[in-house]
């Protein structure tokens, strides 16, 4: 097939009607011959940013990506489109390694893929040079800086392509956005002259959801059962113990579901992964070792079972949920403890006091992100620096994210706003019921006090004598509790996890009970039990509708099968979805549904029309 411009590779080989924004304008920079800069969130659609010119210009595109899987993945997934492309990696035998350089000799392949590593060995720029390369993509670039949280030295290596192939356009592309990344990779990679396309971080597919943390396996089990049956999801956990137990409680609940941690054989972590990317299993259990190097568009969850360290970790991590841009939710749960847990981290790390204090910020940001009766959104985006939906400063394409100052509609704050209340004077009573029974009991007792119960190791500390003994029977203990969560948020009480978890007065205690301070607290909401409204996959009304797409993806994953290949790559959710709601007849109706271009109207348009024929009879 000739092809002869993005608009046609668009539409012939992806089977995609429209550009994204601003991918037309990447395409055209790196046409002309120029340097890139693409920082863009995941899932926004970076790769077709150099698949489409390296197809077009005459030569092979090489990408340089950090990671085997990743490689792999994307090669699968550009075969099954028809493209020419290949992956050079230690995971090949000497006779596959000669089979590709064999077509890149031979001018068969479009596109290479190979580690940094490999690309800077010995005498493999020459042999790229005898080729004919039509442009560098730097996939995962804030992997060159050491500010950043991949730093790989082998990355550094990378500047030499300025020097050695001065005729030919350098993409780096990333998903990191913050400002000395972004300017370390352009020093690093020597991209000078090169110009930036720059997005809001904005996802508005994902639903963002916090919730203060009852038992977790419950509330786990009750939101699967609720709104994620059957779909792929991550649930992140703080320690590998906690991984094992939520793995294995999620396995006797009939949920298909592995653990990863960094505790397991570098073989069971793969297995486990490539269960995941191919659909044998549903749910992964994962400490923060587990992301990176995940491509799978249809993760429909990500769960966070215990809060992450950051609102960086929280973004990244949440990030991986709705790649395909269809619904997804992102759910936190954190209590009194995490926010104990972090802060002793904190207190026990041994770094530098500058280095200390920039993690006490993180952690003061993500409790009030936890906090928040904000739009969750838009708390986010102010903490990347966007503000009222405008993506940063330094962009030359900056789209308006859908977040404005009014809230973005899609987090549970805009959803079920979330009440205030003047809070001063139960602050005072939890504040001097902690300092009168000494600053060293845990909340249960400190409450038990509140409430005025009639318990041995009250009466055994004579704590009933007290004044505050039952001044707080005007609120639940569940009330309690989140007062108590929210002052140690706030600093105001302090967690003693190096006994038994006695509360102590904090820094702004003083003058809370003075009352030179106004608190407000949020009012925890009560969890739904009502099933959520979802657009996109729950779109299909129709009961038949739904059941031609179940049908639909079981026909898809036998073919993944079949090939070894991950099911996304056959067909995304989203062309299914179409599918089953169309219900096309013939090849120039299914040729019209997104995602089918020329290779998979070949490939499988029969089998696709048959089945949808034995449902509409
Ligand atoms: P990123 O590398 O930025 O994380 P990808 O390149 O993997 O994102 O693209 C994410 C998803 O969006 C993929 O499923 C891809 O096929 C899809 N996509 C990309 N560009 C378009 C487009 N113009 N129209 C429709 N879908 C697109
Ligand atoms: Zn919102």
């Amino acid at each position: 097939m000739k092809l002869s411009t993005p608009d046609e590779v668009l539409r012939k080989v992806f089977g995609f009607p429209t550009f994204r924004e601003p991918q037309e304008e990447i395409i055209e920079c790196v046409m002309k011959g120029q340097d890139g800069l693409v920082v863009m969130p995941t899932g926004s659609g970076k790769s077709l940013c150099y698949q489409i010119p390296s197809m077009l210009r005459p030569g092979t595109g090489v990408v340089v990506s950090p990671l085997i899987a990743l490689m792999d993945d994307q090669v699968v997934a550009l075969r099954q489109l028809g493209v020419r492309a290949a992956a050079l990696h230690s995971g090949l035998d000497g006779e596959e390694s000669r089979a590709v350089w064999r077509d890149l000799h031979g001018k068969q392949l479009d596109l290479l893929y190979v580690a940094p590593e490999r690309l800077l060995a010995r005498g493999f720029l020459d042999q790229l040079e005898e080729v004919g390369v039509n442009l560098f993509a730097i996939d995962e670039a804030h992997c060159v800086s050491m500010w950043g949280h991949d730093f790989r030295p082998e990355y550094l290596g990378l500047a030499v392509l300025a020097e050695r192939f001065p005729g030919i356009p350098r993409l780096a592309l990333t998903a990191t956005a913050d400002p000395p990344t972004r300017r370390e990779i352009v020093k690093k990679l020597r991209l000078n002259g090169a110009r930036s396309f720059l997005t809001s971080f904005d996802r508005p597919n994902i639903r963002y959801r916090v919730y203060p943390k009852q038992s977790p396996h419950q509330q786990l089990l009750r939101l699967l059962r609720r709104d994620h049956l059957g779909e792929s999801g991550i649930v992140y956990r703080f320690s590998r113990k906690k991984v094992e137990a939520t793995a294995s409680m999620l396995e006797k609940e009939g949920f298909r579901a592995l653990p990863y941690h960094a505790g397991l054989s570098s073989d069971v972590r793969r297995r486990a992964q490539r269960s995941f990317v191919t659909d044998e299993i549903e749910i992964i259990v994962a400490t923060v070792a587990f992301g990176m190097g995940i491509d799978k568009p249809d993760v429909r969850f990500v769960f966070h079972l215990d809060p992450p360290k950051s609102i960086e970790s929280y973004y990244q991590e949440t990030g991986r949920a709705g790649r395909d841009g269809l619904p997804a939710t992102a759910v936190m749960l954190y209590g009194l403890q995490d926010i104990a847990l972090l802060g002793q981290l904190l207190r026990s790390n041994d770094s530098s006091d500058e280095r200390r204090r920039i993690e006490h910020l993180k952690l003061t940001s993500l409790l009030g992100f936890c906090e928040t009766t904000r739009c969750r959104r838009r708390v986010l985006l102010d903490y990347f620096g966007e503000t009222n939906g405008s993506a940063g400063s330094a962009g030359s394409a900056g789209s308006a994210g859908s977040a404005g100052s009014e809230g973005c509609g899609n987090c549970d704050t805009c959803l079920e706003p979330v009440e205030s209340w003047d809070g001063t004077r139960e602050a005072q009573m939890a504040l001097s019921a902690v300092y009168r029974t000494g600053e060293r009991f845990g909340q249960g007792h400190v409450i038990d006090v509140l409430l005025g119960k009639d318990t041995s190791k009250i009466s055994s500390w004579n704590h009933d004598r007290l004044s505050t003994f039952g001044v707080g029977r005007d609120l639940d203990r569940r009330t309690w509790q989140s007062v108590i969560r929210q002052l140690v948020a706030a600093g105001i009480l302090i967690v003693d996890m190096d006994g038994y978890g006695g509360l102590r007065l904090g820094a702004d205690a003083k003058k809370v009970l003075r009352g030179e301070t106004q608190i407000d607290f949020r009012r925890d909401p009560r969890p739904a039990t009502k099933p959520s409204k979802k657009k996109g996959i729950v779109a299909l009304e129709a009961p038949e509708d739904r059941e031609l797409f179940e049908a639909l993806r079981a026909l898809r994953l036998e073919l993944a099968r079949e090939q070894g290949v991950p099911p996304y790559v056959v067909f995304s959710d989203r062309t299914l979805i179409e599918m089953a709601a169309a219900k096309p007849r013939d090849e120039t109706e299914f040729e019209a549904l997104h995602g089918v271009g020329a290779a998979k109207l070949e490939r499988y348009a029969e089998v696709f029309l048959a089945k949808v024929a034995s449902y509409t009879e």
